[in-house]
């Protein structure tokens, strides 16, 4: 009979809701372990390929864990603010509030049919205002400590999303993470969270968390830690100083210009009357670059004098004053010495405009390029010759500081976090600007500032929530005029950097999340996902977690003890996509195969981490192994009832058929734990397989061993098919749900040893045959066995045997002449 997927699915997903198994005892602290994967966007595409890689394992590895005892947490929710509902609104007029909660029905549905151990108790969604009231009221914690600030600043623009985009949003070819537009930079003022407060913590603690190296290299890069000094230029000719950072302060001797970004302040002051035209039109032509070209290596250096001198402290050298959009206000002090011989941007720069370079580092004698950024003795730096660069910059520092010329200084790459967007489906800012008073917070008692229904969506780079004059007009709430509510809504990054910790008690009204059980549940023991939110959402939520601690609201350092990124489903080896029309579309295959054949031909594609590629072929060997598990165990119906299997049994006590049977069970138990426990479900799920085949001798063994076995089966096929597994568990005769009582087998130590052995056989060296034989047997006996295999005689016989050498368990040599 083929397997009735299509009963047996919806009995148990029905039996689990309605018995509330999956609803976790949050009071139980024991053994807790808190799985989670990334919530979900709720766009109308609904589940697609990539969610089912990301939940389906991770739910197996889930109930895994449950099976042996742990008490599991795996909650699920939505993360529903955010731009395709608004866009999707502009193209259609459908509400994005509509849109989402009928996308949000539909996905739970799937999400049930998939079979996800979710506690539905705990399902959230961020943009209900009980959420979100949460965003305005951290912002306003955030606010009251000066971490959060608004600011003019040159900032990233999407001309295609119309709203200022946070530097980790764009990608590392200058274009927006969303739509792939090319960002450009704008002058706005913006609200930022001070991330950067944290940048040394965010550094040091990712020693501390089990992640991908890849993924803590990556944060590292971004959040860039340069250790270096200040070093101060008096100006020739003026009271004004021009402060550089720079990590070679060792260099300084070497430095033969200035180079300004143009956006410095100090560039109207300095420029001569001479060059105010041409900084001006240099200033206008690099208006529209990103900090990512200006940055490029491939991009031809410009730049433009500004008349004005530096005096070099270290010894009195007076120098140009450059400005060069390979500058960046936004790093270090917006301002750079330029030193030429030990630093290629300059040395092209130096090069194109015929500025001087000064060696001050001594290159290896084969050394062919121009500069040089290596070690070596320090040249042409007065008391700092002969030293290494180590000790150069220890030597420099101190003189600097003695001489009052400049201090050591870390820098950072790492920029505050823009979470300000000029859209509507977000968090409002919990800020009122009066004309009297400057910007008020709203008071806490006053939140959460309801998101209006009523807005117009065309909104051509202005914030939507402008157009309800309802929502913005307010009276202030310090000194009671007429003021108007901040119009801006905040990044999601905001809703996600926080949710995990309102999982636990989603519905609690008093505080932010139930404190108690937060401090007893985080932080996450897994947690799976995506590695595209590498230097967003990985780090925005360990940021906040640190300001929450600060807050004395959770007592850990970290959000995320381990951290696991799924890898990516691809299709004939490209990857899918809409546009080439590739897209597998799960619903096609649950229909006819189900849930389990599905996300079980998901994990059997190939290492959880590296992904694999789609075949519908492929599929059908899921297809097969559930339908030949389940015909074993109907032909088993009620064993349980006929025999009671023990513990355990002696292995010698018994007859081969049931020796082989009973030695790959446990054999088998102890491979899938290994693997499974590791995330290593391919090779967990290939272990069963092999393990199915020996299955054939089922029929030869007596009704207990045969009882022993799939008692063990079923439980092994519970994380990875979990309706099979149920239905198997109560085919053999259980009463009581397998995940509504928790069984996982210990394997019996005895039976895993292996008792025969191959034994390779050589002939003049060239092997001919292997035999099998019991472990440890003597010469004589494999001899006998070695000297009645033809392969063998064939080669031995009529000739004169000189020599055998056995080496145990492994190897018998024949010299024969
Ligand atoms: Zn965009
Ligand atoms: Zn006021």
């Amino acid at each position: 009979m083929r397997y009735p997927f299509s009963e047996i699915e919806p009995k148990w997903q029905k039996y689990w809701e309605d018995k509330k198994v999956f609803k976790t005892d949050l009071t139980k602290t024991e053994e807790k372990l808190y799985c989670l994967v990334m919530f979900i966007y709720p766009s109308g595409a609904k589940l697609h390929c990539g969610h089912w890689y990301n939940y389906g394992p991770t739910d197996s590895w889930a109930r895994y864990k449950k099976l042996k005892g742990y008490n599991v947490f795996e909650p699920m929710g939505y993360d529903s603010f955010g731009l395709p509902a608004e866009n999707y609104a502009i193209k259609t007029g459908i509400h994005p509030y509509d849109s989402t909660m009928q996308n949000i029905n539909d996905i739970r549905s799937q999400l049930k049919k998939m079979g996800g151990m979710y506690d539905w108790n705990a399902e959230l969604m961020t943009c209900a205002p009980e959420y979100y009231k949460w965003n305005q009221w951290l912002f306003l914690q955030l606010y009251k400590k000066g971490l959060a600030y608004r600011k003019n600043a040159p900032v990233n623009w999407c001309p295609n999303d119309q709203t200022v985009l946070a530097n980790e949003q764009v990608q590392a070819d200058g274009t927006c993470e969303r739509c792939g537009t090319v960002v450009i930079q704008k002058n706005l003022t913006q609200w930022f969270f001070k991330i950067t407060e944290y940048a040394e913590e965010l550094l040091s603690d990712l020693d501390n968390i089990n992640w991908p190296e890849k993924t803590k290299l990556m944060q590292r890069n971004w959040i860039g830690k340069s250790v270096g000094a200040e070093i101060n230029f008096n100006v020739d000719g003026s009271d004004e100083k021009i402060t550089v950072f720079t990590t070679r302060p060792d260099t300084v001797f070497g430095a033969t210009y200035v180079v300004l970004a143009p956006e410095h302040p100090l560039v109207d002051k300095l420029t001569t009357s001479k060059y105010k035209k041409s900084v001006e039109d240099y200033i206008e032509s690099i208006k529209s670059l990103t900090e990512i070209e200006r940055t490029s290596t491939v991009k031809e250096k410009t730049g433009v004098p500004t008349g004005a001198y530096a005096i070099n402290p270290v010894n009195g050298m007076k120098i140009p004053i450059w400005i060069a959009d390979y500058a960046l206000l936004t790093y270090g002090t917006g301002c750079v010495m330029a030193v030429p011989g030990q630093d290629e941007r300059d040395w092209e720069f130096a090069t194109k405009f015929e500025l001087p370079v000064i060696r001050t580092v001594e290159p290896p004698k084969d050394f062919e390029g121009e500069a040089y950024l290596g070690d070596g003795p320090a040249i042409n730096s007065d008391f700092l010759n002969g030293l290494n660069v180590a000790d150069s910059k220890k030597r420099i520092i101190s003189w600097l500081e003695n001489n009052n010329h400049g201090t050591k200084k870390i820098n950072y790459r790492l920029r505050d976090w823009l979470i300000s967007r000029q859209r509507y489906w977000g968090t409002p800012i919990p800020i009122i600007h009066c004309p009297k008073c400057g910007e008020v917070p709203v008071e806490e008692k006053d939140l959460p500032v309801e998101l209006p229904y009523d807005v117009k969506f065309k909104s051509e780079g202005t914030s939507p929530l402008l157009s309800n004059e309802e929502f913005i007009n307010v009276k202030c709430p310090k000194c009671g005029e007429p003021a108007k509510r901040e119009a801006d809504t905040m990044d999601t990054f905001v809703d996600s950097s926080w949710y995990y910790l309102r999982y636990l008690d989603p519905k609690v009204s008093k505080q932010i999340f139930n404190k108690e059980l937060a401090e007893k549940w985080t932080p996450i023991d897994m947690y799976v996902g995506g590695a595209e939110h590498s230097t967003m959402h990985l780090l925005y939520a360990r940021f906040i977690h640190k300001f929450l601690r600060d807050l004395g609201l959770v007592n850990s350092n970290e959000p995320f003890a381990n951290l696991i990124h799924q890898g990516t489903i691809t299709n004939n080896g490209a990857k899918m996509s809409k546009s080439k029309g590739n897209v597998v579309n799960p619903d096609d295959f649950t229909v006819n195969y189900g849930a389990d054949v599905f996300r079980l031909y998901l994990m059997f594609m190939g290492p959880y981490e590296l992904g694999g590629d789609w075949s519908d072929k492929g599929i059908t060997g899921s297809d097969r192994f559930v339908q030949r598990s389940y015909d074993i165990f109907t032909k088993h119906e009620d064993i349980l009832k006929k025999a009671s299997p023990k513990e355990q049994y002696n292995i010698e006590e018994m007859k081969d058929e049931e020796k082989s049977v009973y030695k790959k069970i446990n054999q088998t138990i102890k491979k899938f734990d290994e693997e499974i426990n590791n995330f290593r479900f391919n090779t967990a799920i290939a272990s069963l397989m092999e393990l199915l085949n020996e299955l054939k001798n089922l029929d030869k063994c007596s009704d207990e061993i045969a009882a022993y076995t799939l008692q063990r089966f079923a439980v092994l096929i519970a994380p990875v098919a979990p309706h099979l597994g149920e239905e198997c568990w109560k085919l053999i005769g259980n009463e009581i749900s397998l995940m509504e009582k928790p069984v996982w087998f210990q394997f019996d130590l005895k039976a895993l040893v292996e008792d025969s052995v191959n034994i390779a056989v050589q002939v003049n060296g060239k092997l001919r045959t292997t035999i099998e034989m019991p472990l440890n047997s003597e010469q004589a006996a494999v001899k006998e066995s070695v000297f009645a295999d033809e392969k063998v005689t064939k080669h031995t016989n009529g000739k004169q045997v000189l020599k055998e050498i056995y080496v145990k368990n492994k190897i018998y040599n024949i010299v024969v002449k």
